[in-house]
């Protein structure tokens, strides 16, 4: 073992350790460990019972085991005797193979085995809300267009500071903060590296930035859609496959087809993810909230920023796929919502299937998707709520094979109770309109 957590605990001054797992919905749950047991916990992991938690299991399963993984140590900026770590599951000695950050190594793994290194970076959209909810936290933030709005930015600058501050101590290289279109909403940005590596950056990004709001008397949301006359919350990503070294991008080059920058490497994965893309919506756009970020109509800004088919272009940020420089693209499907793992083991799983199926996404269009989809033929829509999504990536034999049947039927039967739920609540919109039929 390499890193000794005891003794990184006495040097830094920590007395506890959050010993934490994402489940499949996302939810961040924790032991809180005093680094006096932390030896143990380091070897054998916390224990937790796996039903209590979104899993597929039942009351009567044995315990499961969160063993950290040191190298995802994260002192508190905020509260620095506190130091955070994500884990792996494990039950019976075996890894949980229906569990987020387990499938994200499967695949980082089948990556490895091929000479492939992915890096991406992700860009967390999220609204600074009042306590219940209800509404922005910032009530003077009204403009109709707000993006980049520098007053409103700086009536927040407290607690962006703050985040901001805290990624830079953390060595996370954070390089711009800005309003983004909706009223209350703001994105930070910082460098982007290992696949593993983003994702528990993100993981700690959302806990981190919902601690330091709180600790201004605000909450902060991730969720999709918010509020329904305004932009929702996205959770773009931008990819990129290196060698092993790290040090080439071989998404870098240009097949001279289309002048945009990419290798054919690139063009074949991001087919895989086009491929795909109608199954993957579940695990990107992951609740019932998602499908009103994507496929809406406009909203007070004059756009959504979000793609409601599977088309990609140049520099154009009306198809689901952006290519904004060379060497990289960013997908612009999930939200807020979507799980930190699963989306990246997703983007991977069917990027790979693209290098290995050879696929061709065809050419970019240059189109704004918003206004001229009537002159287009043969693209695909995503589909329009979470059980038409659930049903694709339940039937879907790629995703199957990518992922594992163990995590997809783990994963839409969760899920599919979740949807169950949200069906059997009587709306206020159900009495407004039917209770005169
Ligand atoms: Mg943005």
């Amino acid at each position: 073992m390499s890193i000794n957590l005891s003794q990184v605990a006495a040097e830094r001054g920590i007395e506890y350790f959050l010993i934490s797992f994402v489940d499949l919905f996302g939810h961040l749950r924790s032991k809180l460990v005093p680094a006096r047991a932390i030896d143990g916990m380091q070897k054998d992991g916390a224990g937790f019972a796996g039903f209590a938690a979104w899993l597929d299991m039942t009351p009567a399963h044995p315990d499961m085991f969160a063993i950290p993984d040191p190298e995802s140590l994260i002192q508190l900026p905020w509260k620095p005797e506190v130091a955070w770590l994500a884990s792996d599951l494990y039950m019976d000695g075996k890894p949980v193979e229906a569990s987020p950050r387990v499938a994200l190594k499967h695949q980082l793994d089948k990556a490895k085995a091929l000479g492939f290194r992915m890096k991406t970076g992700v860009e967390c959209e999220y609204h600074l809300i009042n306590e219940d909810g209800s509404n922005i936290a910032d009530s003077k933030d009204q403009q109709n267009k707000p993006c980049y709005d520098q007053q409103s930015l700086m009536r927040q600058y407290p607690v962006i500071k703050q985040i901001c501050d805290a990624m830079i101590d953390l060595g996370w290289s954070p390089y711009q903060n800005d309003h983004e279109d909706a009223n209350g909403q703001f994105e930070m940005n910082w460098d982007f590296d290992d696949a593993l590596k983003t994702a528990d950056r993100h993981v700690f990004f959302k806990f981190m930035v919902k601690s330091i709001a709180e600790i201004h008397g605000m909450r902060a949301t991730f969720m999709p859609k918010p509020f329904s006359h305004l932009t929702g919350n996205g959770c773009h990503a931008h990819i990129s496959v290196w060698d092993l070294s790290g040090k080439e991008n071989l998404f870098s080059g240009d097949d001279g087809k289309y002048g945009l920058g990419l290798s054919s490497l690139a063009y074949q994965f991001l087919g895989g993810i086009m491929q795909s893309a109608d199954q993957l919506t579940a695990i990107f756009n992951p609740t019932v909230n998602s499908f009103k970020r994507i496929n809406a109509p406009r909203t007070l800004s004059g756009a959504t920023w979000s793609p409601d088919s599977i088309t990609y272009g140049g520099n154009n940020r009306t198809h689901m796929i952006r290519i904004p420089d060379a060497g990289r693209f960013e997908l612009r499907l999930m939200d807020g919502a979507a799980n930190p793992y699963l989306m990246q083991a997703g983007i991977l799983a069917c990027g790979l299937e693209g290098v290995a199926a050879n696929r061709d996404p065809g050419a970019p269009l240059d189109i704004n998707m918003y206004e001229q989809t009537e002159k287009l033929e043969g693209y695909k829509r995503l589909p329009n709520n979470l059980l038409d999504a659930l049903r694709l990536l339940d039937s879907s034999q790629t995703l199957r094979e990518c992922l594992g049947d163990d995590l997809i039927n783990a994963y839409v039967k969760l899920k599919k109770k979740n949807w169950d739920d949200y069906t059997y609540h009587l709306s206020q919109w159900e009495r407004d309109n039917t209770l005169d039929c």
